[in-house]
């Protein structure tokens, strides 16, 4: 199909959808200090930039963003492992995400859920990837280890397995200058989701990788969709009650018109 570069999670795709650059406006620092005259956000009340360290402060556990369903399949998924992860990216609107981070719906009592999460794991977020580690990089300990690279691939694992569909990226964070390790993951159960997340999923159950170039591979390399946990998650959604949508095009993954994977 498309003549793509070796590495499909290059950079340029990768920020077409999902990005993690701080926002114009972005009321705290990367490590929580609060940044004065910053504006607030009436869906996030105290937006959170893509964070690369587990919160320290309540305040940033981006948790707070998903559904307590979502919570409590990630938990589940997860907590077993010995692996410390948390979850870098919930809500956000960072033009630079496409707009795949901003709600999917709200609560009958006014609070705001995303179906995506960005998840990473203690300690090696803003490792170098191995396929951009230079030798000296290596000598000096700022590259993924094969041993440390494995952790992702076992988290991604787990997800797919619960139902999720998730992939493993690497992200290049202009700004900041450093590369950032992520596992972008949508909850299928989720009551209403938007377009673009619905788009990446019918990707993902293609063995697709959800960016722009809809190539077979993800960091982790060839994806392996778990179709039949996806489709048995997708189905609790019937289930999930008191919730509207964020916006119209919100709706619940089997009743739209591109998910034909899963039957209706
Ligand atoms: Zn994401």
């Amino acid at each position: 199909m498309e003549a793509l570069s070796p590495s499909p999670w290059t950079e340029n795709q990768a920020l077409e959808w999902d990005g993690l650059l701080l926002s114009r406006g972005t009321l705290l620092g990367w490590m929580g200090a609060v940044i004065p005259g910053a504006v607030s956000d009436p869906y996030d009340p105290t937006p959170v930039p893509y964070l690369t360290a587990p919160p320290t402060d309540p305040r940033l556990n981006q948790e707070r963003d998903l559904l307590p369903q979502t919570r409590q399949a990630l938990h589940s998924a997860l907590d077993g492992t010995g692996i410390r992860w948390f979850i870098t990216q919930g809500i956000s609107q960072d033009p630079l995400s496409a707009g795949t981070h901003r709600p999917d719906g709200r609560s009958l009592s006014g609070s705001y859920y995303s179906a995506v999460a960005d998840i990473s794991i203690a300690g090696l977020t803003t490792k170098v990837p191995r396929h951009r580690c230079t030798p000296s990089q290596a000598r000096a300990g700022k590259c993924l280890t094969p041993a440390q690279e494995q952790q992702f691939h076992r988290v991604l694992r787990r997800l797919r397995d619960a139902g999720f569909a998730a992939w493993y990226r690497h992200f290049y964070d202009r700004r900041r200058g450093i590369w950032e390790n992520e596992i972008h993951a949508i909850d299928p159960a989720a009551p209403f989701i938007k377009a673009s997340l619905r788009r990446q999923m019918d990707d993902y159950l293609r063995g697709r990788d959800g960016l722009v170039g809809h190539t077979t591979r993800d960091a982790a390399g060839p994806i392996y969709p778990n179709r039949a946990a996806f489709c048995r998650r997708a189905a609790l959604s019937a289930s999930i009650k008191g919730y509207r949508p964020f916006r119209s095009d919100c709706i619940r993954y089997q009743s739209a018109t591109k998910s034909r994977y899963c039957g209706r």
